[in-house]
């Protein structure tokens, strides 16, 4: 495509603005190429039209001159909305794969289903194999080679459910957070962002204050986010009941005592009632028919793994607050 464009606007006058048509060779490196992959097109073509200007034989020296000042604005230009577009698709692209992985806590509790699933069936065969080895041995002779069969059947139950229970070990010992520091600022605003189709179909408010001067904090970003996003969830599933105009999720960022840092999810749902507040945290409480009550464990384990602490409470005017800390930087 460039050598057509470079031999047509070498052949045709220099009035006739050939070198214009390098922004569809821009706009298609675009489509598949990296960042430099696309600038390297864009200065190949803007050098063409520079040197096609030098050995167009015939036409006018000034329009030439016009005409090739006009092709090169028209590259630069193009180039630069191709590639300001193509990196605003890199960023929702990576939204969305944050979002696919927060989604994998969700799936946790189908995993926990499952996993019961496969450890029940072989603890159900020792149970079977044990009675009827019971029977072997109780019958009159015993019979030997048939309670041994039943105890090798158990012995082999038992390993798969023993190799089941491995692999959930080596599945949930929590790799260390990866932690950096980052602005607590940009890990709410980044989640807000990312529930912002959820909480505007629950058409509820979101307000979020960050006090200034906020030290950094000591943060696996996704896994931090994950936290949050199970607080909002939780907030928007509590606000089902909250009329339309009440229905408001404030997140807070503040200093807290020892150098850490504390974020507060208010909201103005149901509540927790004080007989079920000793328990929000452990895993399986839940009062929702389709709930795990997973999600709040996970959170409590991924802020215990950055060295901090989370708590609930109840808003004196109803509704229910949730708070965890970070380690800030000094
Ligand atoms: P799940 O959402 O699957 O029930 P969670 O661990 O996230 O599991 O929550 C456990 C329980 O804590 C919920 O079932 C609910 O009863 C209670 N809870 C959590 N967040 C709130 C909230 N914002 N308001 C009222 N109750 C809440």
């Amino acid at each position: 495509m460039m050598a057509g464009i470079f031999i047509a606007d070498t052949i045709a006058d220099l009035e006739i603005a050939v070198a214009v048509f390098y922004v569809a060779v821009v706009l298609f490196a675009a489509g598949f190429l990296r960042t430099r992959g696309v600038l390297a097109v864009a200065v190949s073509c803007v050098v063409l039209t520079v040197v096609s200007f030098f050995f167009t034989p015939a036409g006018a020296y000034e329009a030439g001159i016009i005409n090739c000042a006009i092709s090169l604005c028209a590259i630069v230009i193009t180039t630069y909305l191709a590639l300001t577009k193509s990196s605003a698709i890199l960023a929702e692209h990576e939204a969305r794969t944050q979002l696919a992985r927060l989604a994998r806590v969700n799936s946790l509790g189908e995993m926990t289903a499952s996993i019961a699933h496969e450890v029940n069936q072989p603890l159900t065969g020792v149970i079977t194999s044990g009675n009827a080895g019971l029977r072997w041995l109780a019958a009159e002779p015993p019979n030997l080679p048939k309670a041994r069969e039943a105890l090798k059947r158990i012995i082999s139950d038992a390993n798969r459910a023993s190799s089941v229970v491995g692999r959930v070990r080596s599945l949930s010992r929590r790799a260390e957070p990866k932690a950096g520091w980052l602005d607590a600022a940009v890990i709410v605003n980044e989640i807000v962002a990312l529930s912002r189709g959820e909480l505007d179909q629950h058409r509820i408010a979101v307000r979020t204050h960050t006090d200034d001067d906020l030290p950094l904090v000591l943060a696996d970003g996704v896994q931090i986010q994950q936290v949050l996003l199970n607080i909002i969830l939780n907030a928007i599933e509590a606000m089902a009941n909250t009329p339309d105009d009440q229905r408001e999720i404030v997140i807070e960022v503040s200093r807290h005592d020892g150098g850490f840092v504390q974020f507060s999810v208010t909201d103005n749902g149901r509540g927790i009632s004080p007989d079920q507040m000793g328990g929000v945290f452990e895993a399986f409480q839940t009062t929702k028919p389709e709930g795990m009550g997973i999600g709040l464990a996970v959170s409590r384990s991924i802020v215990e793994a950055h060295g901090g602490r989370i708590w609930a409470s109840s808003r004196r005017d109803g509704g229910a607050e949730f708070h965890f800390t970070l380690r800030g930087q000094n």
